[in-house]
């Protein structure tokens, strides 16, 4: 591999300039590798060894910008906890351009934590390694979990101190996304009543993610229905796993529906649908159990900068945009089903399956039940006795609870026309053993803060990348948090 190029694609820095600002990354004084993502820089097409070689560093770290990039930060705005914000973009990213993947699919490559940008309001433009390990963790875990997500590249430590609460180690991730565009990309223009530039990049986003809906009548309208399948397939994938997005903005909801932005993000230990980690979420806006209204309501922002395109008949347009919204509780629940089916172990679809997963979520709710253990060992009962639901029971504080439930689950399972073979194995291949559990999360983070030890960081990463592969070496990972070890709030970090 040429040293300096890349093979970079640079489509976003064709759109008008005031669509970004155009700099280069702040260098920093000592950059150290801690880790490139081996996988996902063959997936690129990049040679992971030259990106861990010095030059690589240089270069991953910001010191140094790749021949065929063309950096720049990305302007957009959005709605933060449901107050607007006009002017948000990356005020610590910086964009060095798009890659084209094995199969052609194009990604952008960012590096996040590299200075101050002119978007940066008041800060610093760096990021901490803590909170840029946890998104590698995480999302690397999604990745592996089947769950549409940005993912992590590489880390590097930057050699200099951040000041937050304490003064904490520097680090730069290199996030790979299908794109950074974001509703609050679409969000910033229509605020500024910029109907050219909503059409340019509504035009880029049909170009890059959604080119069937060119075919349609109304491209505009098709863009929409394409990101509201994107955005409820996306979220019934976190709820079917007990995950906590935890900052829903509009500015962290991604156009092409992946997960992006993992700050005060967490997994669900003990099941309660109200459950809320981040530090900053006071009103449980952001709550397990909200993701879908707030999805929908996030959609909605997004249907509104549409308006102007669509049709140049406003009313005409908002009457067709709210047509499309409507349909996203349905799509949700339609996305959702499918994988309670998988999780229970059915082939068929049956009425009254929506209400067994809510009966079995309730005793867990009631119960104190592990939301994760639960469903994995689920799998290991026998289908046609109780003789071992032991491992279950065990899990509930009333176990009784449990009995009641798992008799309507055998009979519901006696239903399937297929018979009941296989269902083990389906089942254990839709409920993951391992999840990024806060505790661990904390563990890795910790050792790597503190002691400069990345040993944690690697065993965790290790286990996580097999969530659905039981490891006899790896079962403490199962466990979930000892009292003591209870994560009770998360932060972004930033
Ligand atoms: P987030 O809450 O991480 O999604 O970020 C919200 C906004 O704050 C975005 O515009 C970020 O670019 C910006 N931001 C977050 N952390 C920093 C930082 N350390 N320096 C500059 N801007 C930041
Ligand atoms: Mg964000």
């Amino acid at each position: 591999m040429n040293a300096t190029l890349f093979g970079f694609h640079n489509s976003y820095a064709r759109l008008p300039e005031h669509f970004f600002a155009r700099l280069s990354p702040t260098p920093v004084s000592d950059p150290r590798l801690v880790r490139i993502n081996e996988d996902l820089a063959v997936r690129l097409k990049l040679d992971p060894a030259f990106l861990g070689s010095p030059e690589g560093v240089q270069i991953l770290a910001g010191n140094r910008v790749p021949g065929d990039a063309e950096p720049l930060a990305m302007a957009y705005a959005g709605f933060q906890f449901g107050g607007w914000v006009p002017q948000l973009g990356d005020g610590r990213a910086i964009l060095l351009g798009e890659l084209a993947d094995r199969d052609g699919v194009r990604h952008d490559v960012q590096l996040k934590g590299c200075g101050r940008t002119p978007f940066s309001r008041n800060g610093d433009g760096r990021a901490v390694l803590g909170p840029v390990l946890r998104e590698y963790i995480v999302g690397e875990a999604m990745h592996a979990l089947g769950v549409p997500t940005t993912r992590a590249l590489a880390v590097v430590t930057t050699g200099e101190q951040v000041l937050r609460e304490h003064s904490l180690p520097g680090a730069v991730l290199t996030r790979v996304a299908q794109s950074h565009i974001r509703v609050g990309t679409f969000q910033f223009f229509a605020a500024r009543q910029d109907i050219n530039a909503l059409r340019l990049l509504a035009d880029h986003v049909i170009d890059r993610h959604y080119p069937d809906a060119r075919k349609s009548a109304r491209p505009y309208l098709a863009l929409l229905d394409a990101v509201v399948d994107a955005q409820a397939a996306l979220v019934a994938s976190w709820k079917l796993i007990g995950f906590i997005h935890g900052v829903m903005n509009t500015d962290n909801t991604s156009i092409c529906g992946e997960t992006i932005d993992y700050g005060p993000c967490a997994f669900m230990d003990t099941y309660y649908p109200g459950m809320v980690y981040s530090s900053i979420d006071q009103g449980g806006r952001y709550a397990y159990g909200n993701q879908a209204p707030i999805a929908h309501w996030n959609l909605a922002g997004f249907a509104q900068t549409l308006i102007p395109l669509i049709d140049s008949d406003a009313a005409q347009s908002l009457e067709m945009a709210q047509e499309i919204i409507n349909t996203f509780p349905a799509k949700f629940e339609v996305a959702y089903n499918a994988g309670v089916r998988e999780k229970l172990g059915f082939q068929s679809s049956k009425a009254e399956d929506p209400l067994l997963m809510a009966d079995l979520l309730t005793i867990m709710a009631d119960h104190q039940a592990d939301f994760t253990l639960v469903f994995r060992r689920l799998c290991l009962v026998k289908t046609d006795n109780s003789s071992a639901d032991g491992v279950v029971r065990a899990l509930f504080d009333d176990p009784a609870a449990f009995d009641q439930w798992a008799a309507r689950w055998r009979v519901r399972l006696g239903d399937e026309v297929n018979g009941k073979s296989g269902r083990q194995q389906r089942m254990l291949a839709a409920n993951p053993a391992y999840i990024p559990r806060n505790h661990r999360v904390e563990e890795v983070i910790r050792a790597a803060e503190d002691h400069g030890d990345f040993a944690p960081f690697e065993k965790l990463h290790r286990v996580l990348q097999k969530p659905y592969d039981e490891q006899e070496s790896d079962i403490e990972y199962q466990r979930p948090p000892r009292p003591e070890e209870i994560v009770q709030a998360t932060f972004c970090g930033t």
